[in-house]
């Protein structure tokens, strides 16, 4: 496969809802969007990096300067012969996965496509639909987050999860717990606590959640190893694993005992395969986290979450949650606690140029030598 030329868009679009979290909050999402062609084909991704660095340290401005400049010309007009092939091009530039990954699965959709099968198939995936779950962002009251979990619990989610932060932790979870005994719970901190917290997560040991996610800093495991052994509720570490490497750190240590996978924060696909298959080694099961994206990176989490140790509920819901008009054409939409893997080559999803147009911050267009 020649890679043939490259589009980069900036999107920015509204969200349906205000995403708080440990964080901040989020009300709408900018975003680069990558097509890559060759051979008559178009291949997708989408950037999951921030304006700021929030969630890990790459930005949205850097990340289209690392493409536009360094990236997409070590891939332009060259020829590879897999998606892994065309991701070893990319290996001597350090970090910076999620841009890296913006290249590599763009390239898996386009092979995909001009194979004309879906992209599951090329991952090894064995399941037509995957289970979910929602990720609810901290609310005004604590009714209110009763009220949604009820709702979402109606449709059919197969797991709740609750952003936490220091001030809105286990009296919410404990009252949530109540209204629902028997709900599968999760919370999700997104590194807001220290050690010294940790009578809050024996605390949180009482109301039997599947698993507590990334309580502690983005780069300690060590202090997640202590933490677990203080506790009896399994951790589920997010932030901190972004490669095959930190995720046998953090097991070897007993610092996970759930891997929360999110194919762009490790690098692509075959790094969120690499992990995939190294937590199921370890008996330790996975599950498919979600950056609010639009239809291009929630059928790619999708496919990805096809493989058969994606045991646990993902945090891809409908994509109707999101947004009034996405950039694709086709309806993510969960039914019963299950997505349904989208039908055709690729991604299975094809751009809407109209919300493309509506969305679009700014444009380019890159060719080999240009
Ligand atoms: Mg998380």
């Amino acid at each position: 496969m020649r890679i043939e030329a490259a589009e980069l868009y900036t999107l920015r679009m509204p969200l349906k809802f205000r995403f708080e979290t440990s964080f901040g909050v989020q009300t709408e999402r900018v975003l680069l969007l990558l097509v890559l062609k060759g051979e008559g084909a178009e291949g997708y991704a989408e950037g999951v990096m921030t304006p700021l660095p929030l969630f890990r340290e790459e930005t949205l401005a850097g990340a289209k300067e690392l493409l536009e400049s360094a990236l997409l010309p070590r891939v332009l007009g060259k020829r590879f012969l897999s998606p892994e092939d065309l991701r070893l091009a990319l290996d001597a530039l350090r970090g910076n996965r999620m841009a890296k990954a913006m290249v590599e699965m763009a390239a898996w959709d386009l092979f995909a496509r001009a194979q004309g099968v879906p992209l599951y198939q090329l991952l090894g995936g064995v399941r037509k639909e995957v289970p979910v779950g929602v990720s609810l962002g901290i609310q005004e009251s604590v009714e209110k987050t009763i009220e949604l979990v009820g709702r979402y619990l109606d449709e059919g989610y197969r797991r709740i999860k609750l952003k936490i932060k220091p001030g809105w932790d286990v009296a919410v979870v404990q009252a949530v717990r109540e209204a629902y005994p028997d709900a599968p719970l999760s919370v999700d901190a997104n590194s807001a606590y220290r050690l010294s917290d940790y009578r809050v997560f024996q605390t949180l040991d009482d109301f039997h959640l599947e698993y507590i996610e990334q309580p502690l800093h983005y780069e300690d495991l060590a202090d997640h190893a202590k933490l677990q052994a203080r506790i009896q509720t399994p951790l589920c570490l997010d932030e901190s694993i972004v490669s095959k490497e930190t995720a046998r750190a953090a097991l070897e240590a007993d610092a996970t005992r759930v891997i929360n996978v999110k194919v762009a924060r490790v690098g692509g696909h075959a790094e969120a395969r690499r992990v995939h298959d190294l937590a199921w080694a370890f008996g330790i099961p996975v599950w498919m986290g979600g950056m609010l994206e639009t239809g291009v990176g929630r059928a790619h989490a999708i496919h990805a979450a096809t493989l058969p140790n994606y045991t646990l509920p993902g945090d891809t819901s409908s994509a109707s949650r999101y947004w009034e008009v996405d950039v694709v054409n086709e309806p993510l939409e969960a039914k019963g606690g299950l997505m349904p893997v989208p039908e055709g080559p690729g991604i299975g999803v094809t751009l809407n140029p109209d919300a493309l147009e509506r969305y679009t911050l700014d444009r380019s267009e890159l060719r080999p030598g240009v």
